[in-house]
């Protein structure tokens, strides 16, 4: 397949005519370790893929927007009456739509334009096809507006775009990732105060690879699942007075699980708070320059999501369980759960091993094929030209 960029460059010229004025990407994100810490003012630790979406896009006159996207193959256009409210543009086109509004929300003078849309981000599988998407429109917006919104206050904008407009309740991680990464970096993010730091995360020149495995698992009652842990996570906070999970430390862990009435509340917390530890201690091995050491803290995360926040499914243990029998340093589920992918450290010149490992594990208990990919390190949003 030809590269994403000329995608969506030849996509604009077929769908309208004449070329782009410019195109901007933003990237698809993994989640190294920290999950569901991110509704509980935690800290999580992504990095941008190399994968990514790009937006081609030229101003139009007035107060119309246009979308193509090659994945539908449908153009949707919309005024200013559907973005005054969300609810009226649905669908892919309200991810678009979502931006333009949250934008005028803000008192953005907002350009007319039109854009045509290619992505490499694999779709519902995790990987953040949604930010990735939200942010290469926001960047082509404000650029070609020259609106007034430096890069740090645009993941909230994008965030705003998904939980205001496509009724999506989805934290800070995803759009800061898309938005605010560095290539070779992983970018440590405070989901309280909503502060970055960029941590290397020098794969190559520690000779490894991240190898993304999709489980291509149906996600199995996610939106209830997801809703009842967070309920979980807050009814917790409130028995243990705190304004959140992350005000508890692994120290007074034991001493707060005391305080809780029930062995389910119990674990949950427990996921929550030793996360948060896990997070904090990868970041540092990281600032030592320790890649290799951090595969035991993946593995220990992708335990506790399983036994303690209990958000895994066969497939993803059953991914996890043959990359570290084929020799991945660590290995978990990235994402919020049911379903999605997982993540192992490789050496670089046994990604491939370990790829074909999980599929052999896959045939022998019947699930469908996965997918698979090696990734290093990339940066956020950018223009392209
Ligand atoms: P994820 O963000 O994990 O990929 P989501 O369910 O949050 O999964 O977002 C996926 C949705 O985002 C798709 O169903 C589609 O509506 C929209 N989307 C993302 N990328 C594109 C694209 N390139 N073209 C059209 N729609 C897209
Ligand atoms: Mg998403």
């Amino acid at each position: 397949m030809t590269d994403v960029a000329a995608r969506a460059t030849a996509g604009f010229t077929r769908q309208y005519g004449e070329p782009p004025a410019g195109r901007w990407a933003a990237p698809g994100r993994a989640n190294l370790i920290g999950e569901h810490t991110d509704y509980n003012d935690g800290f999580v630790l992504p990095f941008a893929l190399s994968l990514r979406t790009v937006a081609a896009a030229a101003p139009l006159p007035g107060e119309t927007w246009t979308v193509w996207s090659e994945l539908s193959g449908e153009t949707v256009t919309f005024g200013a009456t559907e973005v005054a409210e969300p609810g009226r543009v649905t669908g892919w086109a309200a991810y678009v739509a979502g931006v333009v509004w949250a934008l005028r929300d803000a008192g953005h003078r907002v350009p007319g334009a039109r854009l045509a849309i290619a992505s490499d981000v694999p779709l519902g599988s995790g990987l953040s096809s949604s930010a990735a998407l939200e942010s290469a429109v926001l960047a082509a917006l404000v650029e070609l507006g020259r609106l007034d919104l430096p890069t740090e206050r645009q993941p909230r904008l994008a965030q705003r775009a998904e939980n205001g407009y496509v009724g999506a309740p989805t934290g800070i991680m995803d759009q800061s990732a898309a938005i605010r990464c560095r290539a070779g970096h992983a970018l440590f993010l405070d989901c309280r105060d909503e502060s970055v730091e960029h941590i290397p995360f020098d794969l190559d020149g520690a000779g490894l690879a991240v190898l993304v495995v999709d489980s291509h698992a149906p996600h199995r009652h996610a939106d209830g699942e997801y809703a009842a842990r967070r309920r979980s996570c807050e009814t917790a906070a409130e028995l243990l007075g705190v304004p959140a999970l992350r005000d508890l430390t692994v120290d007074g862990l034991d001493a707060a699980l005391s305080r809780l009435p029930d062995d389910e509340t119990r674990r949950r917390v427990r996921h929550v708070v030793t996360e948060d530890q896990r997070v904090l201690d990868t970041v540092a091995l990281l600032r030592a320059g320790k890649v290799r050491e951090i595969g035991p803290l993946l593995t220990a995360s992708h335990a506790s999501m399983r036994d303690d926040f209990e958000i895994t499914v066969p497939e993803i243990d059953t991914a996890v369980e043959a990359a570290l029998a084929a020799g991945a340093h660590g290995a978990r589920m990235t994402g919020g759960g049911f379903g999605g992918c997982v993540l192992a450290l490789v050496d670089a010149d046994r990604a491939d091993a370990v790829a074909r490992a999980v599929s052999t594990a896959y045939a022998a208990r019947g699930f469908p094929a996965p997918g698979h990919v090696t990734v290093l390190p990339a940066g956020g949003a950018t223009r392209l030209d």
